[in-house]
């Protein structure tokens, strides 16, 4: 048996019962990806769509608008993972 709760009537309920089924992210995974929320779209990859911003800097920096656009890391995508659920077909083909 996992972990319980215990009521003030001493029934046992487990976690996942009380917080649901979605492990908290920890560490470095603790961003979520927009796949992760919002689903995968096989049909196309993050680099024909229109919320894809393009950071020049001394390289090149690839940001969802609808996620983040923080100046980290973390909130870098790769233009050739899938896309999401949120993809809206570019007008103009990326560079
Ligand atoms: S496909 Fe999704 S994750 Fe990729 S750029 Fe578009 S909205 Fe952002």
């Amino acid at each position: 048996m996992g972990i319980v709760q215990i009521n003030i009537f001493g029934e046992e309920t487990p976690m996942e019962a009380v917080l649901g089924n979605i492990p908290k992210p920890k560490g470095r995974k603790r961003r979520r990806t927009m796949q992760e929320m919002h689903g995968i779209n096989d049909a196309h990859t993050c680099r024909e769509c229109e919320h894809l911003v393009k950071r020049q800097y001394s390289r090149v920096y690839y940001k969802c608008e609808l996620w983040s656009m923080a100046s980290s890391h973390q909130s870098d995508i790769r233009v050739t993972q899938k896309s999401c659920n949120k993809f809206k077909l570019s007008k103009g083909a990326m560079a």
